[in-house]
């Protein structure tokens, strides 16, 4: 087979019969297509055209392997940039942000299987109980003047989830409202250190009977690992129980999880 080189976009197209007249690339007409040749050729044949004018077969393959050679060149050069040019902005990101932007990347999510609640177990507090696929123990907390407070913890950083459950019983007064308590205890939470960004939406949940504040939304940890959590808030007489679930912001099973123990929530 012979081919015609196009002058306008360099490509080939084989010369299969006297009627190739444009390229089959761009559509431009040749120079010389063989019409125009046998016109200026009366004695000539197309095999001699073929000849005179086109490439043949050989020429044609080893241009087409150079071709894509070049072509496979480009492409890992281009690779091998993109990949020095990540290095850099990330190793220029990390000294600016230090260490907390690994934790980002690093910041695991919750596994499917938390969800299964086959799994699940019952904790029970001293005013609250509650199912939760992570076992919840006593966690250290500090008393206030007119407060007694217990707390109690379970997961972290490794399951992607973490429980916190906080009973405070105020020893000034026999009755809490509802609502300031709430509002109090997500303003306790926003001042935690390393906390930012924070705003939520508070809905009320009918734990049978008993009604309950539920809070939820999101902050940023130590100023790059964007968080989520449901808090819920509830009061019995002049105590105040808090349970707060905190994940991943972009983790939607966290997310599920969540919400699966917020309304197993129960007041003894
Ligand atoms: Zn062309």
């Amino acid at each position: 087979m012979y081919y015609l080189k196009c002058s306008q976009c360099a490509e080939y197209s084989a010369l299969r019969s006297e009627y190739i007249t444009f390229c089959e690339h761009c559509g431009k007409k040749f120079p010389l297509p063989y019409s125009d040749w046998k016109a200026k050729h009366l004695q000539g044949t197309f095999e001699m055209f073929r000849q005179e004018a086109g490439v043949p077969e050989a020429r044609y393959t080893a241009e087409m392997r150079k071709r894509h050679q070049r072509r496979f060149d480009l492409r890992k050069k281009a690779a091998l940039i993109t990949g020095f040019v990540v290095l850099i902005a990330c190793s220029a990101l990390g000294a600016y942000y230090g260490p907390s932007l690994f934790r980002m990347f690093r910041e695991p999510a919750v596994p499917a299987t938390m969800l299964n609640v086959q799994n699940w177990r019952t904790f029970r507090g001293n005013l609250m109980r509650l199912q939760t696929p992570l076992s919840l123990s006593p966690a250290a907390a500090t008393d206030q003047p007119n407060m007694r407070v217990k707390a109690f913890k379970g997961g972290g950083r490794a399951e992607g989830l973490e429980i916190r459950m906080q009973e405070a019983v105020y020893l000034s007064s026999a009755h809490m409202d509802l609502q300031r308590a709430a509002t109090e205890a997500a303003g306790e939470l926003s001042r935690l250190s390393g906390i930012s960004d924070f705003s939520y939406k508070a809905d009320t949940l009918n734990l049978e009977g008993e009604l309950a504040i539920w809070q939820h939304g999101s902050y940023r940890y130590q100023q790059s690992v964007p968080m989520e959590f449901d808090h819920l808030v509830a009061v019995k007489g002049g105590s105040r129980v808090q349970l707060l679930v905190t994940h991943r912001g972009d983790d939607d099973t966290g997310r599920q999880v969540a919400k699966k123990i917020m309304r197993s929530a129960r007041l003894n």
